[in-house]
């Protein structure tokens, strides 16, 4: 269902500039519908963010595309998702063949996504709560992705971020950040890239925003 959809987003997306093949090929595979509410599955190949309920999205394709190619994992790297949602950006890392551990902080969000990834055998370790923290008993991490916007850096995430790795974040205000890019070149240095002009939902948590 909805292949050529499918095919027609990911060369989409790779006429805006994606040009990783191994997410362009994840694109064409991870149907996108079924983390879309019903309501909204005719748009699902859109580009565009969707709501999902509880105020919170299913991000744009673009974006998802942007940050998995800016981790520039390989196959069976291990990565960390904070911010879960609708699981499609995790089930676009399990695709392409990582180890994926995922948080998220909303419960009710948490069990609709673990329930469709038993059924869709999307293979993920799962786990409810801040993903401000990280997850240090799986530590450290080939590359970590935050998909909600924080005023800060966690020092966690850098912490559990194995050397070479990538952290893939938003930082900035509740209503615009700057995507930042780290690479770890050693335990304390890293490489920053920066780049503006993105709108996520709020990192609540311990070294995100307070909830209001
Ligand atoms: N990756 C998601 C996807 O593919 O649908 C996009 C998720 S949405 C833009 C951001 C999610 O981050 C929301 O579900 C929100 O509840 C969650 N979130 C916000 N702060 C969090 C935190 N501290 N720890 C874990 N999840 C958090």
């Amino acid at each position: 269902m909805y292949e050529n959809e499918r095919n027609e987003l990911a060369e989409k997306l790779k006429n805006k500039g994606i040009s990783d093949e191994d997410v362009l090929s994840a694109f064409r595979k991870v149907q996108r519908h079924l983390f879309v509410p019903d309501v909204m599955k005719h748009h699902s190949y859109v580009d565009t963010a969707l709501p999902i309920g509880y105020g919170q999205t299913i991000s744009q394709p673009y974006t998802v595309a942007f940050m998995t190619q800016a981790l520039d994992l390989f196959p069976d790297s291990k990565v960390l998702e904070i911010g879960t949602g609708s699981g499609f950006q995790a089930a676009i890392l399990a695709e392409m063949g990582m180890k994926v551990y995922t948080i998220e902080r909303n419960e009710k969000i948490f069990f609709k996504t673990q329930k469709l990834f038993d059924e869709l055998k999307v293979r993920a370790m799962m786990r409810c709560g801040d993903g401000t923290i990280g997850w240090n008993e799986y530590a450290p991490f080939d590359g970590i992705i935050v998909t909600a916007g924080g005023p800060v850096v966690p020092p966690a995430l850098k912490k559990q971020l194995a050397v070479n790795g990538r952290l893939v974040i938003p930082v900035g205000d509740r209503q615009g950040q700057t995507l930042q890019i780290y690479t770890k070149l050693s335990e304390t240095d890293f490489k920053l890239i920066e780049v503006p002009n993105f709108a996520f939902v709020p990192l609540i948590g311990k070294d995100g925003w307070k909830e209001k």
